[in-house]
C-alpha cells in the first residue's frame, strides 16, 4: 500500500542535445574510434541513447600523444594563476549547463533526477571551484615551494557516479599542472562526452583533456601505455589488483579507489529518527551503487527490532521508477549484469539462512530494477555480510557493546568508509578512533565535500582524493 499517490512528474529531455554518434574527444575535437563503436542504453527501458566509439591501442596511442604535446607546449608552461582561470571557467559552465548534465546523467546511468540534480552535478561544480583554488597556491600544498606536477594521467571511472568521479579526477590533476587522458565506463559514457563540449567552450587549450570511450580493453591500453606517468582508478578491488601488478616496477604513480563493506553503527541512544533516515540513505542512495555505501548495519540489540520495523515502513514509503520523474527515489540499476550479481547474492543470503524482506514495489516491464531489500539474521560468516553488493540491498547485524562494534566493523578486508549513529560526542570520537575506515561520519551518512580527502585502508585501495591529500596523488616527492 502506497500512503500517497503522485502524479507524475517527468524532467523534459528537451533540455538534450544529443548526437546520434559520439566521436572520442582527442585534440580538442571530436574524432571516429577505430574500435567497434557500442551504444549506451537507458537502464530504465533499455531503449538506445546514443552511438559511442570505442578506442583502440592506436587511438589510445594518439590520445596519449595529444596530452603529451599539451603538456611540454601549455599546460605545464603555464602559470598556476591561468590553469585556475580555466578550471574556474569549467565550474562555470557546468553550473550554467547543470540542467542538462543532470538529465543526461539520469538517463544514462539510471540515478533518480532527484539525485543527480541535488548531489552529482552540484558537487561537480564544486570539485572545480574548489580545485580551481589551490592552482595558483600549490607552494602551501605542504610539499614545499614550487612543487612539479607530473606529466600527463591516465585515469580510468567507474559507472556509478560518471560525471562525479570525471571531476574527482580531472580537477586535481589540472590543477597540479598535468595533462589527462581518461576513460568513462562503457554503460555510462554520455556525460563525459557532453563535458568535453563544456572543455571547447571554456578554449581548454587542445590535448589538456582526451576522453577516450571503449571498454575493460581501451582502459587497460591507457593504464599500460609506457608514456602515463601518473594512473588513477576507481573502480572494483580485481581490476584494481591487475592494474597495481601492470604499474608496479614502471614509476608511475597510482592510486586506487575500490570497493567497500562499510559497517553503519547505531548505538541504542542514537536520535532514531535521524538514524532511520541516515541508514536509507546510507545505503539505498544512487540505488546502493556507492563504494563507500552503509551496507552492514550494526545495531545494538536492545534496539534491534525498533530499528528494524521503522526501516521496514520507511522503505514502503520509497517511490521506485522513472529516473527522469522528480518523484522517483529509487531508480534504476545501471546494468543488467550488475542486477545478475545483486540477485545472485541476494540468493545466497537465502540459503544461507539469513532472513529477506523486500519492499512491495511495482516493478517496471522493461530495464532493470531491483526493489529495496533487508536481510536480517545475518552472521558474520554470509556472504551477504562479506561480499560487496554494489545494490539496493542492506545486511543486518547486531552487537552489545561498543567493543564488539568495533570488532565486527573492521571485520571486514576493506575499509573505506563507516557510520557511527550516538548521542554521546566521546562516544563517537571513542569509536571513530578504533576503525579502520578512511571517511568515517557521525550521525550522517554519504556528505561528500571537495575540501574532505576521500579514500581507503586494505582492499579499498590506496591513495586520498579530495582536499590538499587530492593535489599530493598528482605532484612530485609526495607519497600518493
Ligand atoms: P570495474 O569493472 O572495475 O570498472 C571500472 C572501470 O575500469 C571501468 O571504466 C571499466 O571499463 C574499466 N576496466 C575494466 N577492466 C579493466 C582493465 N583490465 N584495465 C583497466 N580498466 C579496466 O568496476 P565497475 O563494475 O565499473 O564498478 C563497480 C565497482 O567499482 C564496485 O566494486 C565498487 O565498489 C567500485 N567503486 C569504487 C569506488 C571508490 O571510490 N572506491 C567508486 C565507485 C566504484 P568498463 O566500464 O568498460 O568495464
Ligand atoms: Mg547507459
Amino acid at each position: 500500500m502506497s500512503f500517497l499517490e503522485y502524479a507524475p512528474a517527468p524532467e523534459s529531455r528537451a533540455i538534450l542535445n544529443l548526437r546520434d554518434e559520439y566521436g572520442l574527444f582527442i585534440d580538442g575535437e571530436f574524432r571516429p574510434g577505430s574500435g567497434e563503436s557500442f551504444a549506451t542504453i537507458s537502464p530504465a527501458d533499455e531503449k538506445h541513447i546514443a552511438t559511442i566509439a570505442s578506442a583502440s591501442d592506436a587511438d589510445v596511442d594518439a590520445a596519449v600523444a595529444a596530452a603529451r604535446r599539451a603538456y611540454e607546449k601549455t599546460w605545464s608552461k603555464m602559470s598556476g594563476r591561468d590553469r585556475g582561470k580555466y578550471l574556474f571557467r569549467i565550474a562555470r559552465l557546468v553550473q550554467e549547463r547543470a540542467r542538462e548534465l543532470a538529465v543526461a546523467e539520469a538517463l544514462d546511468n539510471g540515478k533518480p533526477i532527484k539525485e543527480s540534480r541535488d548531489v552529482d552535478v552540484p558537487l561537480v561544480a564544486a570539485w572545480f571551484f574548489y580545485y580551481a583554488g589551490w592552482a595558483d597556491k600549490l607552494d602551501y600544498a605542504g610539499l614545499g615551494a614550487n612543487p612539479q606536477s607530473l606529466g600527463v594521467a591516465g585515469q580510468v571511472i567507474p559507472w556509478n557516479f560518471p560525471l562525479l568521479m570525471l571531476a574527482w579526477k580531472i580537477a586535481p590533476a589540472l590543477a597540479a599542472g598535468n595533462t589527462v587522458v581518461i576513460k568513462p565506463a562503457e554503460t555510462t559514457p554520455l556525460s563525459a562526452l557532453i563535458f568535453a563540449e563544456i572543455l571547447q567552450q571554456a578554449d581548454l587549450p587542445p590535448g589538456v583533456v582526451n576522453i577516450v570511450t571503449g571498454a575493460g580493453a581501451t582502459g587497460a591500453a591507457l593504464v599500460r601505455h609506457p608514456d602515463v606517468n601518473k594512473v588513477a582508478f576507481t573502480g572494483s578491488t580485481p581490476v584494481g589488483r591487475e592494474i597495481a601488478k601492470a604499474v608496479a616496477g614502471t614509476g608511475k604513480k597510482l592510486t586506487l579507489e575500490l570497493g567497500g563493506k562499510a559497517a553503519n553503527i547505531v548505538f541504542e541512544d542514537a536520535p532514531i529518527d535521524q538514524a532511520i533516515e541516515g541508514i536509507v540513505n546510507g545505503i539505498f542512495f544512487n540505488q546502493g551503487h556507492v563504494c563507500c555505501a552503509g551496507s552492514r548495519l550494526l545495531v545494538q540489540e536492545s534496539i534491534h527490532d525498533e530499528v528494524v520495523d521503522r526501516l521496514k515502513q520507511r522503505l514502503s514509503t520509497l517511490r521506485l521508477g522513472d529516473p527522469l520523474d522528480k518523484n522517483t527515489d529509487i531508480g534504476a540499476i545501471n546494468s543488467r549484469e550488475q542486477l545478475d550479481r545483486i540477485r545472485e547474492l541476494s540468493q545466497i543470503g537465502e540459503d544461507e539462512g539469513a532472513v529477506r524482506w523486500s519492499a512491495d514495489c511495482v516493478i517496471p516491464e522493461n530495464g532493470f530494477w531491483f526493489a529495496p531489500t533487508i536481510f536480517t539474521n545475518v552472521q558474520a560468516s554470509h556472504r551477504i555480510a562479506r561480499d560487496e553488493i554494489f545494490g539496493p540491498v542492506l545486511s543486518v547485524l547486531t552487537f552489545r557493546t561498543p567493543a564488539e562494534a568495533i570488532e565486527k566493523a573492521n571485520n571486514t578486508p576493506y575499509g573505506l568508509s563507516a557510520g557511527i549513529w550516538s548521542d554521546k560526542g566521546s562516544r563517537i570520537l571513542a569509536v571513530a578512533d578504533r576503525l579502520r575506515a578512511g571517511v568515517i561520519w557521525a550521525n550522517t551518512f554519504n556528505r561528500f565535500d571537495p575540501a574532505s580527502p576521500f579514500g581507503g585502508y586494505k582492499e579499498s585501495g590506496y591513495g586520498r582524493e579530495g582536499g590538499r591529500h587530492g593535489l599530493l596523488a598528482y605532484l612530485k616527492g609526495a607519497q600518493s
